[in-house]
């Protein structure tokens, strides 16, 4: 703990009694930890689903499922936001292949995300509410898609269990993983290559980094339009 505590910023020591304090469930299983008090969390689908209502009210057309193929053509600026499928443009991406358990407990409750120092995973447990636990995430260096394996299922369940015991007679709702896109130095990057600005290489941290990025690459469209328009 003290040496990821050499490492972070904007945390504060709890002991146990503080631990007992903010999460009552688990007085008594942690001697000290660190509490991140700013830290927020979000629910991926909600999110993806309010952006996009919010878009289509806007005026902005979804079309979903065609892969790229039969879309309405002609635009000024296209973005790619292909993720790890981008490796014909960007071909330095690399993938990091992700597992995630979705667990649902009624013997728990959390009300924050919690993460474990644990030797090998970056393990953390986030309340989707209704009893809901993801528990998440393993990181291999590999771009293999396909079901989690056994392993993984193994050691974030041991994960959720070192957390709290009551995760043993949890129902596995869900077990999901997926190939994050990374570059060497794991940080994401917008870039111009034409008409065409790429968003990627987001690795672990896509939505925390969505709005900065978006909004890098929205300052690109927005200068080279003033630029053409200056042109004319
Ligand atoms: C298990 C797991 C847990 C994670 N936990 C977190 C977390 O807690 N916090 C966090 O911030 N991030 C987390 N991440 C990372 C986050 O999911 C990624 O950083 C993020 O998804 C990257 O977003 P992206 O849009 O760049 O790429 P992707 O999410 O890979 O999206 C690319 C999309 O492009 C589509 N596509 C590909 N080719 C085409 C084409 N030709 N035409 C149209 N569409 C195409 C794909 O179908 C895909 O939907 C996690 C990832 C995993 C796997």
């Amino acid at each position: 703990l003290h040496r990821f505590a050499r490492r972070t910023a904007h945390f504060e020591w709890v002991d146990a009694d503080g631990i007992a304090g903010l999460e009552p469930d688990l007085a008594g299983r942690f001697r000290a930890g660190l509490l991140f008090a700013e830290e927020a969390h979000l629910c991926p689908r909600c999110a993806m689903k309010a952006l996009v209502r919010r878009l289509e009210g806007m005026g902005v057309s979804f079309h979903f499922g065609r892969n790229g193929r039969n879309l309405p053509g002609g635009f000024h600026v296209t973005i790619d936001c292909r993720g790890f499928a981008a490796r014909d443009l960007l071909p330095e991406l690399r993938g990091v292949r992700g597992e995630m358990l979705l667990l649902r407990s009624g013997e728990i409750t959390l009300s924050r995300p919690i993460r474990l120092l644990h030797p090998r995973i970056p393990v953390y447990v986030v309340p989707r509410g209704d009893g809901l636990y993801m528990v998440g995430a393993t990181m291999v260096e590999t771009d293999a898609e396909g079901p989690v394996t056994a392993r993984s299922v193994m050691e974030l369940l041991n994960a959720a269990y070192s957390l709290h015991p009551a995760f043993g007679e949890a129902d596995i709702v869900e077990t999901a993983a997926g190939v994050r896109p990374a570059f060497p130095d794991n940080l994401p990057r917008v870039h111009r290559q034409g008409a065409t600005i790429t968003i990627n290489g987001l690795y672990r941290h896509g939505f925390l980094l969505a709005p900065a990025m978006a909004r890098q690459a929205a300052e690109l469209i927005f200068n080279r339009m003033q630029s053409s328009e200056r042109a004319k």
